[in-house]
């Protein structure tokens, strides 16, 4: 039986852009982002097949425009096999029931991430006190009560594999959620990080709608374990990824995207781990 789905009383549309927003890139032939308005998604897989996934679920209300550029890229009434989250935070879940409803298909999250799409537990709330910017000022009015989709998100397979994603496997990415996890393919070392990091100062309103492009730490205001979130730079980083897209911000390659991560794994405490914050332990500094 299929239970109800619902998101959270505080679910509402966003009125925060980007000049990224609505603009497609196709990264690598099986591997499409999309930026709705200030977040990213993917479409992972051939578009001369019928075998991809979505990789996370944008922004509150742009199921429409999800569904219409999906049906673009792969054909009139096409469905991806299923939703991968790479954490449940509200600009990744934003369109997710309608998707659902609209396509039938399963949603696959890391087991930690399941109480915050289950109804049962609420991220904690957004940092409006954090160092940096408009962005974190805006964010207590940011969603973060737990939607519930029910018996239709299961957990990401326990052997790392990602269903219908064959040659990806996810790595578990704590720090800037419990239970975040990234993708990563080691033919040809792409990865998709959520937002473990993220390539755009999301503290920055400035840089948010013009996308300068730089390797950066997590989005500040929802980040609440920064020694994880260290941990987890250092781990995507020892991969040398080649190609990587994040939910904030362009994707990134070669060279840029080397030097920047090794900065950052190197630096996490000066370039990423805000001054003050009330997630910020006073130990670090
Ligand atoms: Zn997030
Ligand atoms: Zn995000």
């Amino acid at each position: 039986m299929k239970e109800e789905m619902s998101y959270g009383r505080d679910y509402k549309i966003i009125p925060a852009t980007s000049i990224g927003s609505g603009i497609g890139i196709t990264v690598l032939p099986d591997i499409y982002c999309h930026t709705i308005q200030i977040v990213n998604i993917s479409l992972v897989g051939n578009p001369d097949s019928q075998d991809f996934v979505l990789v996370d679920a944008g922004m509150p209300g742009s199921a429409d425009s999800i569904i219409a550029l999906t049906e673009e890229r792969f054909g009139a009434g096409s469905r991806p096999k299923a939703i991968i989250l790479t954490h449940g935070h509200f600009d990744h879940v934003g369109a997710i029931i309608e998707l659902i409803e609209h396509w039938q298909v399963p949603v696959y999250a890391h087991e930690l991430e399941l109480p915050f799409l289950t109804g049962q537990q609420q991220y904690p709330a957004p940092d409006p006190t954090v160092e940096g910017g408009a962005v974190a000022k805006m964010s207590p009015f940011f969603p973060h009560e737990p939607i519930n989709l029910g018996n239709r998100v299961e957990v990401l397979p326990a052997d790392g594999t990602v269903p219908f994603m064959p040659d990806f496997r996810w790595i578990h990415t704590p720090g800037h959620a419990p239970g975040h996890v990234s993708f990563f393919r080691d033919l040809d070392k792409t990865l998709i990080a959520g937002d473990a990091f993220i390539t755009v100062r999301q503290d920055s309103l400035y840089k948010v709608l013009t996308q300068e492009e730089g390797v950066n730490g997590p989005p500040r205001y929802l980040t609440t374990d920064w020694q994880a979130a260290w941990a987890s730079v250092k781990t995507l980083q020892q991969l040398y990824p080649e190609t990587a897209v994040t939910g904030h911000g362009l994707p990134m390659s070669g060279e840029a995207l080397a030097t920047g991560l090794e900065k950052l794994a190197a630096e996490f405490d000066r370039i990423a781990i805000p001054d003050y914050g009330k997630y910020v332990d006073k130990k670090l500094h």
